[in-house]
């Protein structure tokens, strides 16, 4: 039976679990979105003291009302220097960016507005108290949480943890995914090629896919044969989190994953979505925290399921909210995008985001087929065009699933 497009991701996504907290160095989760498995505080206030934002000399405002004034130089504070030089009446110090504001002074002076006589500083603009000055704790204070459980770790949230003293981050670890494309006509890309066969470009792709989430899958080609489809996918199950297998899911007579995935104890929740391409699609429970998914061989399809049904699993397992975990975009179409509904089934189409003179717009990508995977290097994504027999009409707000 086949089931809806959105009942197979709340089925996957009701199936998967988050993986078991981990302590990762923070140079261990650069890369992949890894979500925090708890908040991060500030360990001391942000700045932690008044700090110079320019090149120039601390001053006492009151000294500087009226200008040009000469100050007599008493010291210099670098960045990174214990100096404390105080800032007395008519005097002032050298002060470079970042480097504390010595006591007594209350303002800097930037550099461009100063000269130098001997041992005296020109200074010929006036400033008011706090001038070129970060305020202790004026970005954030001392135990204040600056990153919430369940934030991504983006660039900035992980040099925010550094910045903090959080060198080592609680948060869920990548997946272990494994890739297997059956197919007896599969061959290596390093291959030569018969007429009758073709070079594996899915195992490749799902790679390329993983690895822009920040994971590092090993794949494998087995041929169309239930015994070794059987004992790979158990093997691949026993140290992995996730097994892809491409190819060999459908009815043919040589389509052996859904009775290889029975065969090692899979229980199928689902095989058959209604959507376009992709209709054979499967998945599969193993043990508790195992799951295999079968998808249709033909490479557009491949990248559609990786992207509307695998991708999702993993950011759930890496301890995304259940509801983002397939974000679609919302656009308006370029041209009107005709509904031909085959079967109640939701076709995925390749698109890709244009700029328009009203903003950004969705195109669709010209393609040969779900086998057209020439035409998916000019795609960004996908569009969804829900099978409910209404076409929609140019302008009109779609749903495009971007493949990133
Ligand atoms: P299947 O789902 O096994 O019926 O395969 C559907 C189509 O996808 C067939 O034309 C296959 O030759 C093709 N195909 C299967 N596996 C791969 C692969 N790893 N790389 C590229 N094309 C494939
Ligand atoms: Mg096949």
């Amino acid at each position: 039976m086949l089931i809806s497009t959105q009942d197979a991701l709340d089925t996957v996504l009701r199936h998967v679990k988050p993986l078991k907290i981990a302590r990762l160095d923070l140079a261990d989760v650069l890369v992949g979105g890894f979500v925090l498995a708890r908040d991060v505080r500030c360990d001391r206030d942000q700045p932690p003291a008044d700090r110079s934002a320019m090149d120039g000399y601390a001053v006492r405002a009151a000294d500087v009302a009226r200008v040009p004034a000469r100050l007599e130089l008493i010291g210099e504070v670098a960045a990174g220097s214990k100096a404390r030089p105080r800032v007395q009446r008519g005097t002032c110090a050298t002060i470079l960016t970042g480097a504390n504001v010595p006591p007594g002074a209350d303002a800097v002076v930037r550099l461009e507005d100063t000269g130098r006589d001997d041992n005296e500083i020109i200074i010929r603009a006036s400033a008011q108290a706090g001038l070129n000055i970060r305020k202790r704790a004026e970005e954030a204070s001392r135990g204040d949480v600056l990153l919430k459980q369940g934030q991504a770790l983006t660039p900035a949230a992980v040099g925010v943890c550094a910045m903090v003293g959080a060198s080592v981050v609680r948060t869920r670890p990548m997946p272990k995914v494994a890739i297997i494309c059956t197919g007896a006509e599969v061959r290596e890309p390093g291959q030569t090629v018969a007429p009758h066969q073709l070079r594996d470009s899915n195992g490749p792709a799902l790679q390329g896919a993983l690895a822009s989430m920040g994971i590092a899958a090993r794949r494998k080609i087995v041929p169309d044969d239930p015994r070794k489809i059987a004992t790979q996918l158990r093997a691949a199950a026993r140290s992995h989190d996730v097994v892809i297998i491409t190819g060999g899911v459908s009815v043919g007579h040589c389509d052996f994953v859904p009775e290889a995935v029975r065969a090692i104890g899979g229980r199928v929740r689902f095989h058959g979505v209604r959507m376009k391409p992709g209709k054979p699609q499967l998945f599969a429970t193993l043990g508790a925290s195992r799951c295999i998914f079968g998808l249709p061989g033909n490479p557009v399809s491949v990248l559609t399921g990786f992207w509307s049904l695998v991708a999702p699993a993993l950011r759930r397992l890496i301890g995304v909210a259940q509801g983002e975990c397939c974000p679609l975009v919302k656009l308006p179409t370029v041209k009107a995008l005709p509904c031909q509904p085959r079967g109640g089934r939701t076709v995925f189409r390749l698109a890709r985001v244009v700029q328009t003179r009203a903003g950004a717009a969705i195109e669709l990508v010209n393609s040969a087929g779900s086998a057209d995977l020439i035409a998916a290097c000019r795609a960004e994504g996908v569009v969804l065009i829900p099978a409910n027999g209404r076409d929609i009409p140019a302008g009109a707000v779609v749903q495009f699933q971007p493949w990133k």
